[in-house]
């Protein structure tokens, strides 16, 4: 294993490696795979190409290139990872508040839930509401 180890190591030197866009390609592929088996077969050509483009960015020796891409997917994504930490922010802390829009301006208010029938104070424009929370 050792020796695998220190071979694979050779091999590497100064080249590119794995990254954030690699794993993402690796996934992906590996998605594809899974439905191929079970919709259309030809699904799998594309997993194989991806699996290829992938194996040439981690042996490239274009550094620089493929940094460049991973830059690239992870601009690209950010909004990708917005959306998730929004999805989890609703389903974590976002259940203990619930959202009213003031009526007069419309700014959005956040108050505790579960307290029933409560008054709500904007704090833009001072206008008072009821609402069940
Ligand atoms: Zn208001």
């Amino acid at each position: 294993m050792n020796k695998f180890r220190n071979w694979l190591q050779r091999v590497m030197y100064g080249r590119y490696g794995q990254d954030s866009f690699g794993m993402f390609l690796m996934v992906l592929a590996l998605i594809l795979f899974t439905v191929s088996l079970f919709t259309i077969p030809y699904v799998y050509i594309a997993a194989f190409a991806i699996i290829g483009y992938e194996y040439f960015r981690m042996f490239s020796k274009n550094r620089a290139a493929r940094y460049k891409e991973n830059m690239w997917f992870i601009r690209n994504t950010a909004w990708a990872r917005n959306l998730g930490a929004k999805i989890k922010y609703t389903f974590t802390e976002g259940r203990k508040y619930k959202v009213f829009k003031c009526p007069k301006c419309g700014q959005k208010l956040r108050v505790p839930r579960g307290r029933g029938k409560i008054e709500i104070r904007c704090r833009k424009c001072g206008e008072q509401f009821i609402r069940k929370s």
